[in-house]
C-alpha cells in the first residue's frame, strides 16, 4: 500500500473486503471446524480450523499490512505468539536474550521453559542489550518497555545482531504497527499482543507474529498447528473490526499520553515522569529517530501505594486494571505484580477520553 497515505486510510483500506457485488462491505466471522474438502486433495484453501480460517487470512493481510511484512500470523494470545517465536527461534545450545525490564512472563517463559531445554537465557535491561546481543543467537528486545518506557535504538541493535547472524525479535504491543515498524528497523520477526492497543476494548486476548522470511514464518505456521495455539474465529473477526478505527484510537491516546506527561511534569505531588514522547525524557532522543508516534503510555512515580489508590478513588475517569490500550483510561501499580519497581510507580494507560476532560480530572484527583 502505498506511503501516501496516513494511518488512519492505511488501516481502513487494510481491513477492507474486496468489492464483489452483493457480498457485505465488512463481513462477518467464519465459524467452522471443518470444510469441504474437494476430489482435487490439497486444492482446498481451508480443510481443518486448526490450520486454517478465511477470518484468521483477513486479519493477518492486514496486520502484514500494517507491519510492513509479506506475512502475520496470529495467535491466541501476545504469550501465544511470542512463545512459538522463542520456540522456533532459540534451540539447545542456543544463547537468547530477553529483556530484563520487559513483560515480566515472557522471562518466566524463558527461565522455565526453554532454559531446562539447553537454551542459555540471558536478561538484559534496555541500555544492556547490545552489549549482551554481541555473543547471542536470538536477541528479544522490546521498545519502549513496559513498564519503564526505555527506548532500545532497533537500528543499532539490528546491526549487531546482523553482523553477529543473531535473530532479533521486537516485541511491538506497546507502540503498535502505527507507533512503530521494527521490520523497516532491521527486525527479523514482530511479535506482539493484540490484546492491547490494537483490538483495544478490552475484551478479549490475542497476539500475532510478522516477519518476511519465508522458512521462519512456514516454521511459525507449524509450530501453531502443532501446538494448537489458535485464535478463535470471533475474536479474530473482533480484532479486524477493531483494526479499521484503530488509527482514530491510537491517535487521541497518543495525544492524550502525551498531555497527560506534560501535565504530570511540573506537578509537586509527582516525583518523577516518563513519556518517550516528552522532550527532555532520556528515551526522546531514540524514540524520535524510529518511532511514527510515542504511544498511550506513561509512568509516574507517587510517594507511595496509597497515593496511586487515592488517585484512582478520586478521579471520576481512571479505572484501576492492569493491562493497557483499552478505551477507557487505566492505572497499574506495577510493584503489585512484582515489577521491580517503586511502590508508588504507576503505570498510566490514555484511552480515547476528551483530553480537556482527562487532564483536568486527573488533576484535581491529585491535588485532592
Ligand atoms: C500483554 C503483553 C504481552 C502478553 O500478551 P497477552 O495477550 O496477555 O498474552 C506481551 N508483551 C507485552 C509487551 C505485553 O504488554
Amino acid at each position: 500500500m502505498s506511503d501516501r497515505y496516513g494511518d488512519s486510510t492505511r488501516a481502513v483500506k487494510a481491513v477492507n473486503s474486496q468489492p464483489v457485488p452483493g457480498e457485505p462491505v465488512g463481513p462477518g466471522p467464519v465459524m467452522a471446524s471443518a470444510f469441504h474438502l474437494s476430489d482435487d486433495e490439497g486444492s482446498e484453501p481451508n480443510t481443518y480450523g486448526r490450520a486454517g480460517n478465511p477470518t484468521w487470512c483477513q486479519l493477518e493481510a492486514a496486520l502484514a499490512e500494517l507491519e510492513g511484512a509479506t506475512t502475520a500470523l496470529s495467535f491466541g494470545s501476545g504469550m501465544a505468539a511470542i512463545t512459538a517465536a522463542l520456540r522456533v527461534t532459540a534451540k539447545a545450545g542456543s544463547v537468547l536474550v530477553v529483556p530484563a525490564d520487559g513483560y515480566y512472563q515472557v522471562r518466566r517463559f524463558a527461565a522455565e521453559s526453554l532454559a531446562p531445554l539447553g537454551v542459555t537465557v540471558r536478561e538484559a535491561n534496555a541500555d544492556q542489550i547490545y552489549e549482551a546481543a554481541g555473543s547471542a543467537d536470538v536477541v528479544l528486545a522490546e521498545t519502549p518497555t513496559n513498564p519503564a518506557l526505555d527506548v532500545v535504538d532497533l537500528h543499532r541493535l539490528a546491526e549487531i545482531c546482523r553482523e553477529r547472524g543473531a535473530r532479533l525479535l521486537v516485541d511491538n504491543t506497546t507502540p503498535t504497527p502505527l507507533g512503530q515498524q521494527p521490520l523497516s528497523l532491521g527486525a527479523d520477526l514482530v511479535v506482539a499482543s493484540a490484546t492491547k492497543a490494537l483490538a483495544g476494548h478490552s475484551d478479549l486476548l490475542a497476539g500475532y507474529v510478522a516477519g518476511s522470511h519465508p522458512e521462519l514464518m512456514a516454521l511459525l505456521e507449524r509450530e501453531r498447528l502443532l501446538s494448537g495455539a489458535i485464535l478463535g474465529s470471533f475474536e479474530a473477526w473482533l480484532v479486524l473490526r477493531s483494526l479499521g478505527s484503530l488509527g482514530l484510537r491510537f491517535e487521541r491516546q497518543c495525544q492524550n499520553a502525551m498531555a497527560l506527561a506534560g501535565a504530570f511534569r511540573h506537578h509537586p505531588k509527582v516525583r518523577s515522569v516518563r513519556y518517550p514522547g516528552l522532550p527532555g525524557d532520556p528515551s526522546y532522543p531514540a524514540a524520535v529517530g524510529q518511532m511514527r508516534r510515542f504511544g498511550g503510555l506513561v509512568s509516574i512515580e507517587l510517594p507511595d501505594a496509597a497515593a496511586v489508590h487515592a488517585l484512582v478513588r478520586r478521579s471520576e475517569l481512571l479505572v484501576a486494571a492492569t493491562s493497557f490500550g483499552g478505551i477507557h483510561t487505566s492505572v497499574d501499580r506495577r510493584a503489585r505484580w512484582g515489577d521491580p519497581v517503586p511502590d508508588g510507580f504507576a503505570r498510566i494507560s490514555a484511552g480515547i477520553e476528551d483530553t480537556d476532560d482527562l487532564v483536568s480530572d486527573i488533576l484535581a484527583a491529585l491535588d485532592g
